[in-house]
């Protein structure tokens, strides 16, 4: 329809239309969402609003979902204002609990694009410009991983997604090699239930999940331990592939964490792609947090090994500072994807491969997916390689400082003394402090998220209850991590001598 005049409709309120001033309904509502998030930082004093749970749950319940007649924009965001106020300020810089990044404003540009432009990467004739690009970025990640020229991969919605998809990878090519067996037509083999996975018993959950959606079970995945610095221990992988190996069992993959979700410890990449030769294993290297050591200046040598991988696992929406959801999945051998293609006449018939138009949901276990690469695109042009590797160099080097100041002022027990990425385990433990450290710490955790001040992350090591910084935030500097230290040290002095009188 190429008409110059366009006749109203009754919708024409609700949608971007052709033509000059086709935009203006939704530029109007985009100035009313811009008030909305200046009005609720204006307001925002911490990372956390400190109301209990069932208070926020009340006031959600109280927020009528749909309604018989349209109410106006502003109406309704002022319900979206109260979620906001009650929910987590991943920008404010004492929000240092989890694997939660604040997003770079380059990419809150592109999600404006890509939810305006709503391109689909599945199909060529859905998204056309945009499977280029993504193609594009993915080839320069694998390039810049040293993956080589046989490479590929896909956008994925996160690191969950991308292990299973490696996992995945890894039991169809397992299978055809060894008894000619095609998962995709026939399901699992007879001999399925000797098949096994290895990985450090540090490696994310997400290893386990996969096994169990695989049909393997989660029995299949033999945890390896770990040495003191929660890296896989490589004397017990040989042992534990000499065990599975007596017991006429089929490990068949190999997954190396680089940077784990408690720690960012990196597994010693480079001797487990040996073993994984060796024996024979896919090497799948999850590298969601730890990737983004391909930008850092310092440190970029850590990855070393990750080339040698037949499948990597990288996260954007984690120390890449992207806004969620923004995750790739990243192959050796591009041959190996055809595991999962699978061509549907409405959508990528084998004809438009020769044709060249390429569809990406021949790699992809989603079929409809957002344009996530724009915002990575976006960023890197913007903010550019040399701030990006400062960004991720100052985060480690904070953590670093940190937990040295916190191990010299005997206060506090570190488990990492020298952190690989910029997460900080630790707890409080004052001499005065003769029993009761775990309900000790839990209580300071609490106390500051609940009065609104700090987001701190709980974990447990070796059974008992730690505290971690996580230190994404490329804006907290060594200042912030003093005064946030000195307050942990006041507030539990506080605590003690309200509760004190050790039992
Ligand atoms: C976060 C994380 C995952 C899971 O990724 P999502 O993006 O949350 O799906 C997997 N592995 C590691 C090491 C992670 O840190």
């Amino acid at each position: 329809m190429t008409t110059a005049i366009h006749p109203k409709t009754k919708f024409d309120d609700l949608f971007i239309k052709e033509g000059l001033n086709g935009q203006d309904a939704y530029f109007q509502a985009i100035d009313q969402t811009k008030k909305l998030i200046s009005d609720v930082s204006a307001q925002t004093r911490g990372p956390f609003c400190g109301e209990t749970p069932q208070m926020i749950q009340r006031a959600v319940k109280e927020m009528k979902l749909a309604a018989e007649k349209g109410q106006p924009l502003e109406t309704v965001l002022e319900d979206v204002e109260t979620l906001l106020l009650h929910g987590i300020q991943v920008n404010h810089k004492a929000c240092i609990g989890h694997l939660h990044c604040p997003p770079l404003i380059p990419a809150l540009a592109a999600e404006m694009v890509i939810s305006a432009a709503n391109q689909s990467l599945d199909s060529w004739d859905q998204s056309s410009s945009a499977t280029y690009l993504e193609q594009e970025l993915i080839n320069w990640i694998c390039s810049r991983l040293g993956l080589g020229n046989t490479a590929d991969g896909t956008f994925t919605s996160g690191g969950t997604q991308s292990n299973y998809m490696g996992l995945l990878l890894a039991r169809d090519s397992f299978c055809q090699q060894q008894w000619n067996w095609n998962v995709q037509k026939k399901g699992l083999p007879p001999e399925a239930s000797r098949l096994r996975i290895l990985c450090s018993e540090a490696a994310h959950f997400t290893v386990k999940k996969s096994a169990s959606q695989l049909g393997l079970g989660e029995d299949a995945v033999i945890q390896v331990s770990t040495d003191c610095h929660q890296r896989m221990s490589l004397g017990d992988l040989k042992e534990k592939l000499r065990i599975l190996k007596a017991d006429n069992l089929l490990p068949f993959a190999l997954v190396g964490t680089c940077g784990t979700t408690d720690f960012g410890s990196i597994d010693p990449l480079d001797q487990m792609a040996e073993a994984a030769k060796e024996n024979s294993l896919w090497f799948h290297v999850d590298a969601a947090y730890g990737g983004a050591l391909m930008l850092s200046h310092n440190d970029v040598h850590r990855l070393k090994g990750i080339e040698r991988a037949d499948s990597i696992t990288a996260d954007f929406h984690k120390l890449f500072f992207q806004p969620i959801s923004c995750g790739a999945f990243l192959l050796k051998d591009r041959r190996h994807f055809q595991h999962i293609s699978y061509h549907a006449d409405y959508l990528n018939p084998e004809q438009d491969d020769e044709e060249g138009l390429i569809h990406l949901v021949n790699k992809s276990v989603q079929t409809t997916r957002r344009f996530d690469a724009l915002k990575l695109f976006m960023s890197l042009r913007t903010v550019g390689l040399e701030r990006f590797g400062d960004m991720i160099d100052h985060t480690i080097q904070v953590a670093r400082e940190t937990a040295q100041l916190m191990q010299e002022s005997r206060l506090f027990t570190v488990i990492n003394g020298e952190p690989e990425l910029n997460a900080v385990v630790f707890r409080y433990e004052p001499p005065f402090l003769k029993n009761n450290c775990d309900a000790f710490n839990k209580q300071i955790h609490s106390e500051l998220l609940h009065g609104g001040r700090v987001l701190l992350a709980k974990t447990v090591y070796e059974g008992e209850l730690y505290l971690k910084f996580t230190l994404l935030n490329p804006r907290v500097t060594m200042e912030d991590m003093k005064k946030l230290i000195a307050d942990i040290v006041e507030l539990g002095d506080n605590i003690h001598r309200r509760e004190g009188k050790p039992s």
